[in-house]
């Protein structure tokens, strides 16, 4: 069996990566020539655990290729995967324009019946779109191809995807095909033997359930972090009550840590997008507009702490800042609030001394050189007048305290993300800030 997947970034290398592991014979196709030159050498682009291993694998056994030619490329595959970019666009609405110009490509230069699938997170109807921008593409060649659209939203999580697409809790699949539900079948046999369901739906359905998915877990996000100002008001400990809720069966523990504010590419845009097709269809997602707006404040709070402690007088402060990724395991920056805190220190005067253990690069990209970039994670903290965490990597998580507190100018961390016990840092004398529980201030 031959696949193509097209655009090669987080889902679609992942997407390629994973499937040619079965056997299947995959090419990844990119719009970036060096992206598919380096990764022809087997350089990985992103960082995701487990990924190079299995590319390069795959690309010395010859059933994973990569291309930038996607006419050549999709010749005799059974199934095309769209997997590109849909970023958010001025008004909040998902921008189609890649995925609308991939379909008309596939359509200038499918031969044989092939389904075309949609990975990429797009709202209800654009599927319908797909479909029509290939009958156009049909109709100007002239000629009749069989051919049949599909939604399969994707719900890998970045610094776990290899896992999450071999072990996926569940496989949704929007088709209006017998034939197209037959190939899907086939392709995915391999990720549902243990058990967990190949789910069937028509086209709609599977293009909101990825919206509802992230919907819901930004819900739970700015719903804690609601609660975690409360505590902070009302002297209750947020994680005490995060362990008394998690346990009960119907609420779950995951996804119920505050912290300061989601980011990265996708609970941004998505919670966005959602409102927008609403909003056009005069429906008011009122719960989504109150997670946005409470998501927007959370990313100010503890730089409010930070200019407190400092009674607003931030000016000429050297600041070392651990963590620069959205979340640990990723070097993904896209929306990480680490750049709203960065930009709010610069701002006051601050000079900040970052350190995270993948994402300088990525970061240094989009940030310049406003910052100092360090190599190693003490390496900022001399003669600096706190410590922020803003990204809960395990190495921050049990740091050489002794260290710590001979480099820092005060023993004062601010941590955004509750990683270390209040009772601890009171014990080794550190003032202490965090999310939803009591302060320390020496
Ligand atoms: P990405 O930006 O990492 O990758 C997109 C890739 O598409 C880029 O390499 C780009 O060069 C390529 N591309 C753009 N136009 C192209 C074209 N015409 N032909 C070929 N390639 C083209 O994006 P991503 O994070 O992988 O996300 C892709 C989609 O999957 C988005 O809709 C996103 O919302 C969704 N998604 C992302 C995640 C995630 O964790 N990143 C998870 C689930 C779903």
């Amino acid at each position: 069996m031959k696949v193509a997947v097209v655009g090669t970034g987080y889902v679609g290398l992942v997407t390629g990566t994973c499937l040619s592991q079965t056997g299947v014979s995959v090419v990844c196709i990119d719009i970036n020539q060096q992206k598919i030159e380096n990764l022809r050498k087997g350089i990985i682009p992103i960082f995701e655990p487990g990924l190079d291993d299995l590319v390069v694998k795959n690309t010395e056994e010859g059933r994973l290729t990569f291309s930038t030619n996607l006419s050549e490329s999709i010749q005799g595959c059974e199934a095309i995967f769209i997997a590109v970019g849909t970023p958010s666009d001025e008004d909040g609405s998902a921008d189609l324009k890649y995925v609308i110009g991939v379909a008309s490509e596939i359509g200038k230069a499918i031969t044989n019946y092939t389904v075309v699938i949609t990975k990429s997170t797009v709202p209800v109807g654009t599927s319908l779109k797909v479909k029509e921008a290939i009958k156009v593409e049909l109709q100007k060649r002239g000629v009749a191809i069989e051919f049949d659209v599909a939604s399969n939203p994707e719900f890998l999580k970045e610094g776990a995807a290899i896992d999450d697409f071999m072990k996926p809790d569940r496989i949704v699949i929007g088709t209006e095909s017998e034939r197209a539900e037959k190939v899907l079948s086939k392709i995915y046999k391999p990720f549902i033997m243990n058990g967990h369901p190949l789910i069937f739906m028509n086209i709609p359905s599977a293009e909101l359930t990825k919206y509802a998915a992230n919907a819901m877990l930004a819900t739970r996000i700015s719903f804690m972090n609601d609660i975690a100002n409360l505590c902070e008001i009302v002297g209750a400990d947020v994680n005490l009550i995060r362990k008394g809720i998690g346990t009960d069966t119907r609420i779950g523990s995951k996804f119920l840590y505050p912290g300061i504010g989601y980011g990265g590419s996708c609970f941004p845009k998505d919670v966005k997008a959602i409102i927008k097709t609403a909003k056009d269809l005069n429906y008011d997602l009122q719960v989504l507009k109150a997670v946005e707006a409470v998501n927007e404040d959370q990313k100010s709070v503890l730089f409010n702490k930070i200019n407190k402690h400092f009674k607003g007088d931030l000016k000429g402060k050297k600041i070392a800042l651990w963590g620069l990724s959205f979340k640990p395991n990723t070097d993904d920056m896209r929306e990480a609030p680490s750049l709203v805190m960065i930009k709010k220190l610069l701002e006051a005067g601050c000079v900040v001394n970052a350190f995270d253990p993948v994402a300088i690069e990525e970061a240094h990209r989009i940030i310049g050189d406003k910052i100092v970039y360090c190599k190693h994670q003490y390496d900022g903290l001399s003669d600096a007048d706190a410590l922020i965490i803003l990204t809960e990597w395990q190495v921050f998580r049990m740091p050489d305290f002794d260290k710590v507190s001979k480099l820092l100018k005060n023993k004062l961390i601010f941590d955004g993300r509750n990683i270390f016990d209040i009772e601890d840092m009171k014990e080794l004398g550190f003032s202490y800030y965090s999310i939803g529980r009591t302060s320390i201030n020496i």
